[in-house]
């Protein structure tokens, strides 16, 4: 590993380039090799050329046989049509490809983020990962993307240099005549070999400039993408719809304007003065070695013509692919340099691909019972949320009677919502353990085991998708199904309204068409979800918090008929709301301290449940002790 700052080493580089090429690889099969026969075709297709003109060059200067100059003219044309209408042509295919890369970039992000297990995916860690690496894009191209997007960078001078390579080597074979007296010198092995020293030390000497610049690049990268997300939040998230009244009504625009002063990238700032120092400066210094290297080249070429060693066609052959030898070492040490920087930003894209899943997952099958016995118990159960200090749960035992309403009250924080996600296995305990029909619910394999609930979550999502599709999570679905489910809901009349019915799209994302439900709209359409799905287990949190007061009377009233013979959880922190619930389990700092009917709790005056109502009774009621009816 190399050091935070510095560039990647040799063997970290390669290892990450290669991982990422097989990731790529897994996505798009044939976007490399489509990559690497345009690269080779375009980078070789040039020497091919040079090598022949060198021929009819020397031709026209030496024998200037008619015969072999039409054929060393026709084999140029040839060539260099036949190349030049390949590469066009492989050009097109890799195009497709590359078209494709960003959205791949993002399905790679989606697959894994899916792939994950709750606890994984709701980690905060998981999204900060996932946040560093887009602005890591952000900011230079860099991770996934840059592999794909520099790989004709790295690939092009590689042909190119090769074939560079194979049209320089007679320069330092071809033998200056003895004729020449002292010019003989040149066939010397070390003056051959001290040449060739020279050039390949100054080939490699002005990338080796360049990449300097490439490691201020690493060093500034976390400033520079930290001001990426200032910027991003300040020029962008805060105009969102749904801030849109915030900023307004708070003047929020105040503090963004405080915070998007962010000087990082501005003149002046960190960035502008790295481009006019050492970045500036190593830029300077790699283009003026350049420049050496070529006129160092073309008095090696020129001496050795002008002892006679090969004719004037080959001078222009020889400093052609020198010249070029130059430039694909250039860009080659260069690319490298910008890979060994993505070595060092792919940390951040293999850290989250190989983020693990660390939920068991056992095999066991819940079998589908039509008489829906699944008993689950809670023994003893503790939770404490990852990198949390305290117990959101402690000593919880709760058995759920087949068929029961179980109401779960208590005050804001009180462990109500953790009970559910623990229930479902989002979680699993951190001590003690959940049975269903006496096995340890880890046991079980976790899609079927997630198959016995219908939950309403308090922040549940719906897709801007078709109406239909969003009772059903599916894209077919039993009209007829969704269509009762809703109106069970509460939700008929306005389903009426809708002139596209079932198949009305949900918001205007994907559609002119689509409607804007409300918060109450979209938790009717919520509970008929859970209806459609038809499990065992329905958990409603806070079910009615974002409807009106008749809607909610009509959930009371229909509840019998939503919940059927169904285990029914029902949450609220609105104690009359529970009521028609067979038991109530009062929760207080993440333990049970009261259960029992309303009536026994509401006459235990001693016990919270008790000071709740009352709490509560006073909003409803002109005498603070009457309780609501
Ligand atoms: P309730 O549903 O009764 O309002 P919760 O179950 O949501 O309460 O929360 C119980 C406790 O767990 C609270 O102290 C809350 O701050 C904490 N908590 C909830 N979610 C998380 C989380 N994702 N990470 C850390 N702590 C959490």
């Amino acid at each position: 590993m190399a050091e935070k700052g510095s560039l990647a080493g040799f063997r970290e580089t390669l290892h990450a380039t290669l991982r990422a090429c097989k990731v790529w690889h897994r996505y798009l099969p044939r976007m490399l090799p489509s990559l690497a026969a345009y690269c080779a075709v375009s980078g070789a297709a040039p020497y091919v050329t040079i090598y022949c003109s060198a021929q009819i060059l020397n031709e026209l200067a030496g024998g200037r046989d008619p015969q072999r100059l039409a054929v060393w003219a026709a084999v140029t044309v040839l060539l260099t049509a036949g190349l030049g209408a390949l590469a066009a042509l492989l050009n097109r295919w890799r195009q497709v490809y590359r078209r494709a890369v960003y959205y791949t970039l993002q399905k790679v992000e989606a697959d894994k983020l899916l792939s994950m297990d709750f606890e994984g995916a709701d980690d905060p860690r998981t999204h900060e990962l996932l946040a560093r690496m887009f602005e890591l894009y952000n900011w230079g191209g860099y991770g996934l993307f840059s592999i794909v997007y520099y790989a004709e960078d790295l690939l092009k001078p590689l042909f190119g240099a090769a074939s560079a390579i194979a049209l320089t080597v007679t320069l330092f074979t071809r033998q200056v005549p003895q004729s020449a007296g002292a010019w003989a010198v040149l066939n010397h092995p070390l003056a051959l070999l001290l040449a060739l020293a020279v050039l390949l030390g100054v080939a490699f000497l002005s990338p080796l400039c360049r990449n300097r610049c490439e490691q201020y690049y690493v060093r500034a990268s976390k400033s520079g993408t930290d001001a990426n997300r200032l910027f991003a939040f300040c020029l962008g998230e805060i105009a969102l719809p749904g801030r849109s009244a915030d900023v307004r009504l708070y003047c929020q625009d105040r503090l963004v304007e405080h915070y998007g002063r962010d000087g990082t990238f501005l003149p002046g700032g960190p960035i502008s003065r790295l481009a006019k120092g050492p970045i500036g400066l190593w830029a300077g210094a790699g283009a003026a070695v350049s420049g050496m290297f070529t006129g160092l080249a073309y008095a090696f070429v020129c001496l050795k013509a002008w002892a006679g060693a090969f004719p004037v066609g080959s001078v222009a052959q020889y400093v052609a692919a020198v010249t070029a030898l130059s430039e694909n070492i250039n860009g080659l040490v260069s690319t490298w340099g910008t890979y060994r920087a993505n070595a060092v930003f792919l940390r951040e894209t293999f850290a989250f691909l190989d983020l693990p899943n660390r939920m068991y997952q056992g095999s066991l099958t819940t079998e589908k019972r039509a008489d829906r016995q699944y008993d689950i118990e809670l023994r003893d159960v503790s939770f404490r949320y990852p990198g949390a200090g305290d117990w959101a749960l402690r000593h919880v035992n709760l058995k759920f009677r087949v068929g029961s309403r179980l109401a779960v009250v208590g005050e804001n924080g009180s462990g109500k919502t953790t009970l559910i996600k623990l229930l479902c296995r989002l979680y699993d305990p951190t001590e003690g353990e959940i049975l269903l029909n006496g096995i340890d619910i880890r046991k079980y394999a976790y899609k079927d085991y997630l198959a016995l609930f219908s939950v309403v979550f308090q922040d549940f999502q719906l897709l801007a998708f078709p109406l239909g599709q969003n009772i059903a999570a599916a894209v077919r679905y039993d009209s007829a199904r969704a269509d009762a489910c809703l109106r069970l809901a509460g939700f008929g009349p306005r389903l009426d309204a809708m002139p596209q019915g079932l198949e009305t799209p949900l918001y205007k994302e994907f559609d002119e068409a689509g409607v804007q439900v409300s918060g109450g709209e979209a938790q009717k359409i919520a509970l008929a979800r859970a209806l459609y799905k038809d499990a065992p287990f329905v958990i409603l949190d806070e079910p009615t918090a974002a409807l009106d007061p008749v809607a909610e009377m009509e959930v009371y009233r229909n509840f019998d008929k939503i919940v059927g013979d169904k285990t029914a959880v029902y949450i609220s922190h609105r104690l009359s709301s529970c009521k028609f619930c067979d038991e109530i389990a009062v929760f207080d700092h993440g333990a049970i301290v009261q259960r029992g009917s309303h009536d026994a709790l509401v006459a235990d005056t001693a016990g919270l449940y008790h000071k709740l109502w009352h709490a509560q009774a006073q909003y409803y009621t002109p005498q603070p002790e009457t309780a609501p009816s």
